[in-house]
């Protein structure tokens, strides 16, 4: 059998060529980790994890009508996509100041936000990932006005659905970021979610942990988030073994 084609190493997943013509195969490795840990490090399992929950988030997405990349898990660490043409965008969607927001305005971590929020980074690592306008996108053809009208009305679908599934298990989404892509259809062209929904795209807190009696209290981050969340959803791979340690890797 003929070695398949790597098309793309990242920093948390290998993207492979597809058994059928517009398929890509997503491999989820250890590497490239959730914001509140150190870079550099590789969490074992994790990959695993990772493949699981984005598999859950993607073909509920699915089932309410929000169309997604995903077509199947073919193994623990592999999933079977629709291959799209990326748009060159972290879209993040905030309902609670954190990270970036906090920063850049002042608002103290925590603070609900009036409304969803949604902000736009170029996906460029060497430049950091800054954040731009829809005035950058449109200028520079990254994305048309109805392209990005069609981006905001997903991306705020994908909140609705996240928002609700987490609170159902006691966890709070205070924000995710998704990447989004072009399928045609013949002639028609198609938004679709695309790359995964995991841990490692959104910043979730514990409700639990929120303190009694709605006394206020920093909200504090899901210990070893990955087999949390899983665990609560009902995901768990029995057969996983997953460190809570992190091991450095190189
Ligand atoms: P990165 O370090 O660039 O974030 P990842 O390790 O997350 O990369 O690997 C996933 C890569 O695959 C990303 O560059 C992402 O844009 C791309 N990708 C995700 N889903 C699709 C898809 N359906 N079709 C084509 N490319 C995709
Ligand atoms: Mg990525």
């Amino acid at each position: 059998m003929a070695r398949r084609k790597k098309v793309y190493e990242g920093k948390a997943k290998i993207l492979y060529e597809g058994p059928e013509p517009g398929t890509l195969i997503q491999y989820f490795k250890d590497d490239g980790s959730a914001a509140s840990t150190p870079p550099q490090t590789a969490l074992e399992g994790k990959g695993v994890l990772n493949n699981r929950l984005s598999e859950f988030f993607m073909n509920g997405l699915n089932a309410i009508g929000v169309p997604t990349h995903f077509i199947r898990r073919l193994n623990m660490r592999e999933q079977l996509v629709r291959m799209a043409e990326i748009i060159p965008l972290e879209v993040v969607v905030r309902n609670f100041a954190a990270g970036g927001i906090s920063k850049r305005l002042g608002i103290p971590e925590g603070t609900p936000l009036p409304r969803p929020i949604v902000e736009y980074y170029f996906k460029d690592d060497k430049l950091g990932c800054p954040l731009v306008s829809e005035e950058h996108i449109i200028a520079f053809g990254w994305a048309s006005q109805q392209d990005l009208d069609d981006v905001v009305a997903l991306a705020l679908r994908v909140n609705d659905f996240l928002s609700g599934v987490m609170m159902g298990v006691g966890i709070r989404l205070a924000d995710f970021r998704i990447e989004v892509g072009r399928i045609w259809e013949g002639d028609y062209m198609r938004l679709i979610v695309a790359d995964e929904i995991s841990p490692d795209s959104c910043r979730l807190w514990d409700v639990r942990a929120e303190g009694e009696g709605g006394a206020p209290r920093e909200p504090g981050p899901l210990q070893d988030v990955y087999t949390e969340l899983a665990r609560r959803l009902g995901v768990l791979p029995s057969n996983v073994t997953h460190s809570p340690k992190p091991t450095l890797i190189n």
